[in-house]
């Protein structure tokens, strides 16, 4: 497939876009306007774009670009909005929404499934699993598939399937200059490269296309909570657990907060606790033996590993993460986790300024080592870790200490911390060069001189084409 159509608006007023789109298009005094321009993070949801608009389909992605080019409006593109950056919103700018766009369809036989590009990974598992299917989806279930799966995509079922890039199939994607174009691994290869890894530097997803996997309905996965006394204990344990662990077992340990939930013994709400958190992508029955050794590290004050729908793994932290909450993540990848990184992190840990932040330290390797370099844009991942400070907060006061919080943690990390690491977890924004070193860097920017010369896609972790650096 490879369809040419000019900028199609030229000089057009916001009614002849109105004329040329099925979706909504939202300016600041129309009802709607309110409800459709905030985005999940609250630290970026006061932006005010000029406009909105509510793709139904590619026709109205591609009238928007070109409306936005022909008026020069900096364009933000938004999925599932989650963006911890805030990228999918702009003051001033056009915000080119995909969420209605979220059609899921599977072909059960072939484990293959289509997704819309503005659907969230809740669309993908509902549908998939009927058919006891599912890809690498995230942690919290009201992520974007696009944004999450175009900067690399990190989830329980990694070590055994990949990340959500390596799953993808195929892509439609509307370039900058309008053309509607399909890349996979034999058409615009190099395209297809950059989209696994690079976000969303070289045009707008409207539709991927991903492989399925035999997975749940019923997985065996969880947290384990342990008191934050045990946190340097489990840091060790899993530092040495993890290269030696099969691919079927998925983990991740979090310094926190206990959240006041009813399976968690009430003494421990709002204490400082480590949590094992694991899941499984293998046979159920093998699953307690997969993380006996590890969850035997000391005494837990509640364990809830064990068999589970996957449905409710994929969604059991949401009520935490609201859309509105502030946030700010802060991330390295890690050589290695030696004793005096681990007391470092646990000594962050307990000067956290309030109870929403957390250190993850997720275990890496498996299926996601296996890939070979240069396959995808997607940086460093022989690496053993991916150390992640998550900070939110609902009052705007409490910014600056949760954001010096989180740099602290990855300072703490020292040598240990590669520098290098997965451009979704960065809060902040120009984190491009260095999330992926200068080898990958150049090759995105080859693509980047190819696809968007002029840099209209400019609200991702931003590849500079040549002509257009700052
Ligand atoms: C609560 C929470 C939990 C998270 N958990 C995980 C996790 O478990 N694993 C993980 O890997 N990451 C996780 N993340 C990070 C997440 O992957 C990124 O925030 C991701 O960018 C979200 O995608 P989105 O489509 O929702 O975001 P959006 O804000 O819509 O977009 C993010 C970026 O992608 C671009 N983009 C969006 N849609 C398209 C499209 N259709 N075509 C082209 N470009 C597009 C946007 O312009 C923007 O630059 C989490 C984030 C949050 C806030």
């Amino acid at each position: 497939m490879s369809q040419t159509l000019e900028p199609v608006l030229g000089e057009a007023t916001v009614q002849e876009l109105r004329e040329a789109v099925r979706g909504e298009v939202l300016t600041p005094e129309e009802d709607g306007y309110a409800e459709a321009a905030p985005v999940w993070n609250g630290m970026h949801a006061g932006k005010r774009p000029a406009l909105v608009v509510r793709c139904t389909g590619p026709a109205d992605v591609i009238a928007a670009v070109g409306f936005a080019r022909s008026k020069d409006l900096t364009v933000a593109v938004r999925g599932g909005g989650h963006s911890v950056a805030g990228f999918s919103t702009v003051d001033d700018g056009i915000v080119i929404d995909l969420g209605p766009m979220r059609h899921v369809r599977v072909d059960a036989e072939a484990r293959r499934v289509e997704v819309g590009g503005g659907a969230v990974w809740a669309d993908v598992d509902h549908e998939t699993q009927v058919h006891g299917l599912a890809t690498t989806g995230g942690l919290v279930s009201t992520t974007g598939v696009a944004g999450f799966t175009l900067g690399g995509g990190i989830g329980w079922l990694m070590r055994k399937h990949g990340l959500a890039c390596d799953n993808l199939l195929g892509a439609d994607v509307v370039t900058a200059s309008g053309r509607l174009v399909h890349a996979s691994a034999t058409e615009n290869p190099e395209l297809f490269w950059g989209l696994r890894g690079g976000g969303g530097n070289f045009g707008i997803v409207t539709q991927f296309e991903f492989e399925l996997h035999p997975v749940g309905p019923m997985v065996y996965a969880g947290p384990v909570f342990y008191p934050a006394d045990d946190a340097a204990a489990l840091l060790r344990s899993f530092r040495e657990w993890s290269p030696e662990a099969p691919d079927d077992i998925t983990a991740l340990v979090s310094l926190m907060t206990a959240p006041p939930l009813p399976v968690i013994p009430e003494e421990w709400h709002g204490k400082k606790v480590a949590a094992l958190i694991a899941a499984s992508a293998g046979p159920l029955e093998q699953g307690d033996g997969l993380v006996s050794e590890l969850r035997a590290v000391a005494e837990p004050l509640a364990d809830l590993l064990g068999p589970m729908p996957y449905s409710v793994i994929q969604s059991l932290i949401d009520p935490l993460w609201p859309k509105g909450i502030r946030a700010y993540f802060k991330s390295t990848n890690l050589s290695g986790l030696d004793d005096g990184v681990v007391d470092a992190l646990c000594e962050e840990h307990l000067a956290a300024p309030g109870p929403q932040c957390e250190i993850h330290v997720h275990q890496m390797g498996g299926a996601v080592a296996r890939v070979p370099a240069d396959t995808t844009a997607f940086p460093e991942r022989e690496m053993p870790f991916v150390l992640n400070a998550v900070t939110g907060w609902h009052d705007a006061a409490g910014t600056d200490a949760h954001v010096e919080w989180a740099r602290a943690v990855v300072a703490a990390a020292g040598n240990a911390a590669t520098g290098r690491g997965y451009s979704n977890f960065q809060g902040d924004e120009d984190a491009s060069e260095l999330s992926y070193g200068p080898e990958t860097y150049e090759r995105l920017v080859a693509l980047k001189d190819e696809y968007d010369p002029t840099n209209v896609f400019s609200r991702n972790q931003n590849v500079r084409p040549t002509d257009h650096h700052a």
